[in-house]
């Protein structure tokens, strides 16, 4: 017996949990099927930012991802006081903001002063330099700039979206799947007016059972570092003159009642490159610079590394924005960030009503095994103490 139904999309990560969160929103019958577990693998990896385009001012100008993420932390914002496209009432934040601090030489500071100020403050009026008594509690040396951008506790996001799906999200993963919307998954055979891949990476496979030749895809590695026990949380950006952070950082409470740093930007794509006790070095090294009052060498480190999966740009410029593809019912989208899946949401509902397709009334859904939740690096990291 075939089931048959509007949408089923492939993939559990944010891409894929929030455009089904919205299509069933907005009447669709649909279904999720992920592969291993809710949170997918970048997603559940991230670090959890909602950008409203000042990181992508570093460059000192207003780029055109700044510009697409200016309008993001509103539109969040809406969907956690449960005024907006989605009710995310029940998403916990770690911090409502994130600041910017120096993080190199006088120069190249005096440099970020100046320009990443100036552009940061034109994408998000906002933005304000903190008076000394108001800077976080590790930093000591100004300017330090907040951003009105909070973080999330993803797995909490995670969860909400999960909830509004509730019976429509199983585990498993297309076996055979055709451009006329036919798919097997398990002993199960579907069709659906429109098949969706939200697998991150696992786009990749997709393209290929497609019989799609050219490469429409890239990947863009990271090594995550991780650093605990931290005891006070600090959740944003070093800058020094360069168009990226030297490092990115977010806290996570690790139980105990002390904060996992997890270490992004520059540190992340550095450790990318070499193997990880390499990686360590060069990130405590980075961290004794950066914040040389701190005791680094009583820690324990770890590292996570993980692929950043989008469709192909041009190889200088990252995609403004989410990116979607379309092979007969076919539709396979990437968010590119996080923070961009509602602009995802719009694209595939966008594409859904260009193509005629409507909602119908909704069949009760197959009895299939959950998806559970994934888990965070830190959660399964092996830490060591170099
Ligand atoms: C280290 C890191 C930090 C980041 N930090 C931020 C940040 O702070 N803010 C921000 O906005 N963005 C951030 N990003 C980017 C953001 O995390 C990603 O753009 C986003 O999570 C991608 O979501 P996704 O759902 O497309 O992919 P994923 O989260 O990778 O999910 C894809 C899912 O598809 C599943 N899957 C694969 N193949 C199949 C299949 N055949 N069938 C069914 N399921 C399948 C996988 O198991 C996985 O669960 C970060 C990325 C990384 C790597």
């Amino acid at each position: 017996m075939t089931h048959d139904c509007d949408i089923i999309v492939f993939g559990g990560g944010i891409a894929g949990l929030f455009t089904a969160a919205r299509l069933r929103s907005e009447g669709y019958d649909v279904l999720l099927a992920e592969k291993d577990a809710l949170g997918g693998v970048q997603t559940l990896a991230s670090q959890g930012m909602i950008h409203g385009g000042q990181k992508y001012t570093l460059q000192g100008k207003v780029t055109a991802a700044a510009t697409t993420a200016a309008a993001m932390p509103e539109r969040w914002e809406a969907c956690f006081k449960g005024t907006g496209e989605l009710d995310l009432s029940a998403v916990k934040m770690l911090s409502e903001s994130q600041v910017m601090f120096p993080a190199g030489s006088f120069l190249a500071n005096l440099f970020s002063r100046l320009t990443v100020f100036a552009a940061a403050k034109a994408v998000n009026g906002k933005t304000r330099k903190l008076p000394r008594g108001a800077f976080p509690p590790v930093l000591k040396h100004g300017p330090v700039y907040e951003m009105q951008e909070c973080v999330l506790d993803v797995k909490s996001l995670i969860a909400a979206l999960a909830e509004s799906l509730k019976g429509r999200i199983f585990k498993g993963a297309a076996k055979d799947f055709s451009t006329d919307g036919h798919v097997t998954i398990g002993a199960k055979t579907f069709h659906a007016k429109t098949i969706l891949f939200t697998a991150g990476a696992g786009n990749e496979a997709a393209l290929k059972q497609l019989g799609i030749a050219e490469q429409r895809t890239q990947r863009r590695p990271l090594r995550q570092i991780m650093v605990r026990p931290m005891q006070h949380a600090l959740y944003g950006h070093g800058i020094t003159g360069e168009p990226k952070p030297r490092m990115t950082i977010t806290s996570h409470p690790d139980g105990a009642g002390n904060y996992v740093w997890y270490l992004g930007g520059n540190v992340a794509e550095r450790g990318s490159k070499v193997p990880e006790e390499e990686a360590i070095s060069f990130a405590k090294k980075e961290m004794h610079a950066v914040f040389p009052d701190m005791d680094w060498d009583n820690k324990e480190w770890a590292s996570y590394a993980v692929d950043r999966a989008e469709a192909l740009s041009d190889g200088t410029h990252l995609a403004a924005g989410p990116c979607l593809q379309e092979y007969g019912q076919v539709l396979v989208a990437w968010p590119t960030k996080l923070t961009f899946a509602p602009l995802l949401a719009d694209l595939v509902l966008d594409r859904l009503k260009e193509n005629n397709i409507t909602p119908a009334s909704a069949a009760t859904p197959p009895d299939l095994p959950e998806a559970a939740m994934g888990s965070y690096p830190w959660e399964v990291a092996t830490w060591i103490k170099p």
